[in-house]
């Protein structure tokens, strides 16, 4: 990527923002825990209850309803026992004043009671109908009654009378067998009504503070289990902001603690990464730089002297190649680098020959041994050992390993190449008796841009990558890579591999 994108990749990266409202986020005003929380605290514990506040009340008003029906009926069973004989036209007149009896009751009882005869004449009820005709408008189905000589009940509405809404009782009065007139006892409901929407008032007055609790509880967990979230997405907006020593209070719930733990260890490594990242740009600047000055400085003195001194010209130029070609190596190596600390599994993984691999690398590698005077050995029994993994990856592992080898070793030297099959793996190994490597090292070499010495890698050219380059590749493939190194001897790097088909 030239510097020109880096920068405008850079400028389109989002902008984070931090402070202000913790759910600045559209529409989340009750769209949160806390709310959820009480809407459903309030469904499953407040509906249930209206529901039976309803239920309660239903079942109350049917309870007065029949009880009051019972006494309406017994009342009007004592009334048409005493009106039966004076109701019945065959019987000679009979002294008692049925409008008196009436009266008297209505009186005693607050029950309204209406008599009419065998012919619908009113015999006892409001002074005004007395001896006359029943208006059917006025006491509804008494005269049905009459007609059909059974009893009914049912409640007069309020809005076509003067009357409060009431039950009425309708019994036919017999004689013999015939029916000789109805009685009528009616009761108000107003009583009922109010004390009923009483109790009701009440129970809903009760279920309504239930409800208030539920809220007021729910919303001090709710804030309970939301605040110590609240604080974590405050930090990690910091966080992404770029806040890399930003670090999370790890208490609250168990769920909560994890979350604070597991947000720590990523910004510690977040913290750890970008210190890697650093380090990276100034070694890489730092070895782009050493070479480039080199060319300077080499150029500057071919272009001062180098007419009048040819032999000077020549060496210089060659030098001044020689520097080129290290920084192609670098940049190829810094690209290889960044694909196999990609972190997957590395090419297309296939059963692979590691005789093959070899070949091909011996055969890539053995003019430069050639150059350098040194002799190269192939210790196998050429059979085929098979392990997983890519073909080119591990052909360029390999070339690593002996491209250091030929590197570290004197002309007149040499290098051995052995491949082992054993149980389940694979051995390879790269001997040579060069330059070897000091004890305190050997711990480090696999590490990014890690050189023996410096003056070393001057003249050599390596910028530290190689080896580290080797351990990804061998490892993305379940191996490992160990060295063992005396100074003045020689190092043997031996690289193992899992066989394919075995584990
Ligand atoms: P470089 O490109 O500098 O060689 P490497 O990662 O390949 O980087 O190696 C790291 C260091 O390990 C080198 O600087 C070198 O000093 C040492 N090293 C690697 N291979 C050998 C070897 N075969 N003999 C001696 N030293 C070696």
């Amino acid at each position: 990527m030239s510097l020109a994108k880096y920068e405008s990749a850079r400028e389109q990266l989002p902008v984070v923002p931090i402070g202000g409202p913790v759910l600045a986020v559209p529409g989340s005003r009750w769209n949160t825990i806390r709310w959820r929380l009480i809407l459903g605290n309030l469904l499953a514990i407040c509906l249930p209850l209206l529901a039976l506040v309803g239920v309660t009340g239903a079942l109350l008003w049917h309870f007065y309803l029949t009880v009051m029906t019972d006494s309406l009926r017994a009342r009007a069973a004592i009334i048409a026992d005493l009106a039966a004989p004076v109701l019945d036209p065959s019987t000679p007149d009979n002294p008692i004043f049925m409008d008196r009896l009436v009266a008297q009751w209505e009186a005693n009882s607050s029950t309204l009671v209406t008599l009419v005869d065998g012919s619908g004449l009113v015999e006892g009820g409001p002074p005004s109908w007395m001896g006359k005709k029943l208006d059917p408008a006025y006491r509804p189905g008494m005269l049905k009654a009459l007609q059909d000589g059974m009893p009914d009940s049912g409640i007069w509405e309020p809005r076509h009378f003067n009357y409060e809404e009431s039950l009425y009782y309708n019994l036919p009065v017999s004689r013999d067998g015939r029916v000789v007139g109805v009685v009528q006892t009616a009761l108000s409901l107003a009583k009922v009504r109010t004390s009923l929407s009483e109790i009701v008032g009440l129970l809903l007055v009760a279920v309504l503070m239930y409800a208030a609790l539920v809220v007021g509880l729910t919303l001090w967990f709710g804030i309970s289990i939301t605040s110590p979230i609240e604080r974590l997405i405050s930090g990690v907006r910091r966080l992404a902001a770029g806040d890399l020593g930003e670090r999370f209070n790890e208490q609250g719930t168990a769920e909560i603690r994890v979350l604070g733990s597991t947000l720590n260890a990523m910004a510690t490594r977040l913290g750890q990464l970008e210190s890697l990242r650093r380090q990276y740009v100034s070694d890489v600047s730092h070895d782009l730089r050493t070479p480039l000055g080199s060319i300077r400085a080499l150029a500057d003195t071919v272009l001062e002297h180098g007419d009048e001194d040819p032999e000077l010209r020549h060496r210089y130029l060659t030098r001044i190649i020689a520097q080129t070609e290290r920084l192609s190596r670098l940049a190829s190596q810094l690209v290889e680098l960044s694909v196999v600390e990609g972190g997957q599994v590395l090419g297309s993984v296939s059963p692979v020959d590691v005789e093959a691999v070899v070949s091909v690398a011996l055969q890539e590698i053995a003019p430069r041994a050639m150059d350098a005077h040194i002799e190269l050995r192939l210790l196998s029994n050429g059979e085929p050992v098979l392990v997983i993994g890519d073909r080119d990856r591990l052909v360029r592992a390999l070339l690593n390993l002996l491209d250091n080898a030929i590197r570290y070793t004197r002309p007149g030297g040499q290098i051995d190449i052995s491949v082992e099959a054993e149980p389940g793996k694979a051995r390879i190994q790269v001997s040579d008796n060069g330059c070897g490597i000091p004890a305190a090292d050997l711990e480090h070499i696999f590490d990014r841009f890690y050189r023996v010495e410096k003056s070393r890698s001057v003249q050599t050219g390596g910028a530290g990558l190689g080896l580290a380059i080797v351990r990804r590749i061998v490892e993305s493939y379940g191996g490992r890579i160990e060295v063992e190194s005396r100074l003045q001897e020689g190092t043997r790097f031996t690289v193992v591999l899992p066989r394919a088909g075995e584990n």
